[in-house]
């Protein structure tokens, strides 16, 4: 069995859900997983119908139901030739138990029900996806990752029971290739034992091809995306990016951690346990080669990487009694960072002063000067960017620290990491 993965990119009008079919023709294949997202910028639509349910908004969450009702119809009619397919009366019933939340939902926690409404994005997807194969003439099932995902409670960020996930495949999957070739299901959602949807946090549906991958002992994965393959940097901020041809699980689980945005963070963790090749592969040019990881490291050392995360503030924290930095008040920062819900980019300590650099954008700054204040002396600084290299040379680092003051570094033989902000323009007097 192999499993593709295609996200919201690939999927986001009539002529790329062809596309999809056409990827699916090229490699006439048996026994094939399909894990799709949510089409285009559903996900964010969704986003906005819980905040307008929330905020009981009610003319703002109709207007925004019936927005994507018209978005997924107009794709439909453009792939449907016959407009008596069940697929019709399918996605209007997803979108009529949408409508009626509103009335009946009891709002519970924004958590929980963010949960209930954000997968519908997914679960309009894969029926499209999958009417429209059939009508192709495949032969596919539509597979409901609700009955075969579990997960516990957390909703937004819900963790995986392998055990339960893995049996679940094993007796409501596999069998079902005795009398299809294909199965199409929903990235990102799963459920709790008690039979309510959970999500796996944005981004989420290349880690549901990991885990589908996992528990059904797959031969490979490949993910379709809008480029090439992994790359050594992203082209938003670098002309000449390289593709990596081939990488080791180790190597794009540290890339992925600094922030390489290709591949879900938590995706290569379940196919490096059962060493299943992950492929990344381009939908506009699927016969092209792409990047392979797989287990072998040797060619991890060819190419240097680049990763930027722009938008940066570095906080210090230093205890007011002059104490130094050691484990118990370690213990009492991170205690009060975790409550702040912070997501840690870099830390560095020195013996009075504990520094840690976040994303600006997801962060309260004020909330973090009121939670400190009682004991500590905090300071910060914006506009600053974070530059990870791994496998640098003299050259990559000059290159990346070009009218850039540089704040701090560290470095470790394989990775260097710099906090710079650009030079402010002077007037060069000759
Ligand atoms: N549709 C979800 C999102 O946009 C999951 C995914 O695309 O991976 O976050
Ligand atoms: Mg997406």
């Amino acid at each position: 069995m192999k499993i593709f993965k295609f996200g919201g990119a690939s999927v986001k009008d009539a002529k790329s859900i062809r596309n999809v079919a056409h990827i699916v023709s090229l490699y006439g294949i048996e026994k094939l997983g399909i894990v799709i997202s949510a089409m285009g910028k559903t996900t964010n639509a969704m986003e906005q119908i819980v905040e307008t349910l929330m905020s009981k908004q009610e003319a703002l969450f109709q207007g925004y139901v019936e927005e994507r009702r018209q978005f997924h119809l107009e794709i439909m009619n453009e792939l449907f030739h016959d407009k008596t397919n069940p697929i019709y009366t399918d996605v209007l019933e997803v979108f009529r138990s949408l409508e009626i939340k509103y009335k009946s939902s009891p709002r519970l926690n924004y958590d929980f029900e963010y949960d209930q409404i954000v997968g519908t994005g997914e679960i309009l997807s894969t029926k499209i996806v999958s009417a429209f194969l059939n009508q192709q003439g495949f032969n596919s099932k539509w597979a409901d990752a609700t009955t075969l995902i579990q997960t516990d409670k957390a909703y937004r960020e819900a963790e995986i029971n392998w055990e339960k996930t893995t049996a679940l495949f094993q007796s409501h999957f596999i069998p079902q290739f005795e009398s299809y070739d294909i199965q199409i299901t929903q990235g990102f959602i799963g459920h709790t034992d008690e039979g309510f949807t959970t999500t796996l946090g944005r981004e989420g549906s290349d880690f549901t091809a990991g885990i589908m991958a996992y528990c059904c002992d797959a031969e490979n994965v490949t993910i379709w995306k809008d480029v090439p393959g992994m790359l050594n940097a992203d082209p938003k901020w670098f002309d000449d990016t390289i593709k990596l041809d081939s990488i080791s699980f180790r190597e794009a689980i540290e890339l992925s951690y600094y922030g390489a945005s290709v591949i879900h963070p938590k995706t290569v963790k379940p196919l490096q346990n059962k060493k299943i090749p992950l492929y990344v592969k381009s939908f506009i040019d699927p016969q092209a080669d792409g990047t392979v990881i797989q287990s072998s490291t040797v060619n991890d050392q060819l190419v240097p990487s680049f990763i930027f995360k722009m938008n940066q503030v570095l906080f210090s924290f230093t205890p007011k009694d002059f104490s130094f930095i050691a484990e118990d008040n370690l213990s009492d920062i991170f205690n009060r960072l975790s409550a702040a819900n912070a997501k840690i980019n870099l830390m560095q300590n020195s013996a009075l002063q504990f520094s840690i650099l976040l994303d600006k954008e997801k962060v309260n700054i004020e909330e973090i000067l009121a939670l400190f204040k009682d004991i500590y002396h905090v300071k910060f600084n914006t506009g600053l960017e974070l530059v990870t290299i791994r496998h640098y040379d003299q050259a990559t680092l000059d290159r990346v620290t070009i009218n850039k003051e540089i704040i701090l570094q560290q470095k470790t033989r394989e990775t260097a990491r710099l906090i710079v902000r650009q030079k402010t323009k002077g007037i060069i007097i000759p």
